[in-house]
């Protein structure tokens, strides 16, 4: 079991404010994991004390070049700690560890490296010629942020925000969830070896009453929340009050277009780990599945054949595909879709019960619903578990118009062995992301976020750096 009792406050461990703890236990058999500190009122208060006095430091006049190798190095020391987050998120949240190597760790590094070199080449300041004289127009570091990060990818999350405030010279508070707190201090271990002038970074797990303390902070200048819709829409609201600047990135229904092209042997397992990975807990999960009606029947068949061969059970065994929901509030979650999926008429192909022998555990068998009416609620809300739902479509008109009839925009893909038809098709899809013939629905370099409902704003690539900054003209005497 671990055990944890200082939080990472402003670069330095510090005792907190009070005794309380999260006691996090194992989604797969219910055992105690770890018992960390739960940041209060006053840690955020001390640690946004901190990050403003860090904005006028030594902190402000690091070069970018400085903060890109600083960046570097932080993501070099979790490269050297892989196995141990790996595991350590496989416990806290029950992400099967053949998935978590890469999309809890690498993931995580892959977007610091992204943020490194996009900074390497970002333009802080140009100068222009204005219509009475010329002005120098300025990046400047938008100041402290609040960071608040969802439970099912945590230390990834953590990394969009992290490395934009690093590479941008803000400070940040990272908030972690109640369910998933225990890798974070890992990303603390690490930051502290690096030895960032004090105030810059600080990592209080907390609960949501935390977040909207951090919010509504007086010392907060950008808020960088990801998580559900729902709390997005308040976050947001909070932000347009206090006229914070705001980025929000929130939940997605994403569809994965089948075009009758497609090759199935390479699609099909794809695909579906697009939309299963995670358990199904994935904000980009390829969840409404588009398929040709000329091509229905075989590729459903081989979509239940593949899922009847996925290994569901302990995620820290090496072959397991599916593991155990975070929780079992999320279990009840997905298990109402579920009855509201036969409710509405939708046919239940393969899974759709709990998986037997696995008792002690917040588990739910994958799950294909086929003849899926694009208008029904399994269709149109996030599951956010192992369900997906077979659309099919009459041609790529239609194919494009129920991907595009969603409130979501957050992702997408289209699998076709014709790239340029894929890539046309992809250009018609109203979401932030959408792969062709790939399951790697998001780039570490790129930006990423969503249309509609799935958030307002962009992380990674340079449009991600510059959500951390702020603009400023400096207007030059004329001649
Ligand atoms: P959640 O909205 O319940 O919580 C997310 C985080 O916000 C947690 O740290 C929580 O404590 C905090 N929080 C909740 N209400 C708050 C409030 N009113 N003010 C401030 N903070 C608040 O979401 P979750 O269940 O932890 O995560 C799953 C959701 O996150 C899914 O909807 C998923 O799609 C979304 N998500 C989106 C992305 C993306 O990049 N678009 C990535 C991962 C997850």
């Amino acid at each position: 079991m671990i055990e944890r009792t200082n939080l990472l406050i402003g670069g330095e461990w510090e005792e907190p404010a009070t005794g309380d703890t999260f006691e996090v236990r194992s989604p797969h058999d219910q055992e105690v994991v770890a018992v960390v500190p739960k940041a209060a009122p006053a840690d955020a208060d001390l640690a946004l004390e901190r990050a403003r006095t860090a904005l006028g430091g030594p902190w402000a006049t690091t070069s970018p070049k400085e903060r890109a190798e600083l960046i570097r190095q932080l993501s070099a020391a979790l490269q050297g700690r892989s196995q141990e987050i790996a595991a350590t998120v496989t416990a806290e949240m029950g992400s099967p560890a053949k998935f978590a190597l890469f999309g809890q760790v690498f993931a995580a590094t892959s977007v610091l490296d992204g943020y490194a070199e996009v900074l390497e080449s970002f333009s802080f300041e140009e100068t222009r010629n204005g219509i009475i004289s010329p002005v120098l127009v300025q990046k400047v570091p938008v100041g402290v942020a609040a960071g608040i990060v969802p439970w099912n990818v945590p230390l990834v999350i953590s990394s969009f925000k992290l490395g934009a405030a690093l590479a941008a010279g803000a400070t940040i508070v990272l908030k972690p969830s109640p369910e998933a707190p225990v890798s974070s201090f890992l990303l603390a271990d690490a930051l502290i070896e690096l030895g960032l002038p004090p105030g810059v970074v600080s990592i209080l797990p907390g609960d949501a009453d935390l977040g909207r303390h951090l919010v509504s902070h007086p010392f907060v200048d950008k808020v960088s929340f990801t998580g559900s819709s729902a709390a997005g829409r308040i976050v947001g609201a909070t932000c347009g009050e206090l006229l914070k600047r705001c980025t929000l990135e929130l939940g997605g229904k994403s569809a994965g277009i089948i075009l009758d092209d497609a090759d199935l042997t390479t699609t099909v397992p794809q695909l579906l780990d697009a939309g299963l990975q995670n358990n199904g807990q994935v904000c980009a999960a390829q969840t409404r599945i588009l398929v040709p009606r000329s091509r229905h029947a075989e590729i459903v068949d081989a979509m239940a054949d593949h899922i009847r061969s996925l290994v569901v059970g302990d995620p820290s065994a090496p072959d397991t595909d599916v593991g155990p929901l975070v929780a079992g509030r999320q279990r009840d979650r997905v298990e109402g879709y579920i009855a509201a999926g036969l409710d509405e008429g939708a046919r239940l192909v393969v899974g759709g019960r709990r998986p037997s022998g696995l008792d002690a555990g917040h588990y739910v068998e994958p799950t294909l619903f086929d003849d899926v009416d694009n208008r029904s609620r399994i269709a149109r809300e996030e599951i956010f578990g192992p369900v997906l739902s077979v659309i099919p479509y009459a041609d790529d008109d239609e194919a494009v118009a129920l991907a595009n009839d969603s409130d979501f925009g957050l992702s997408g893909s289209v699998w076709t062995t014709d790239t340029d038809r894929g890539v046309a098709v992809a250009g018609r899809i109203r979401t932030g992301t959408c792969a062709v013939s790939s399951g790697i629905v998001v780039d570490p370099k790129s930006p990423f976020g969503g249309f509609k409902a799935s958030g307002i704003g962009r992380e990674m690539g340079p449009e991600g750096l510059a959500a951390f900054l702020e603009t400023r003209t400096v207007v030059l005497p004329p001649g």
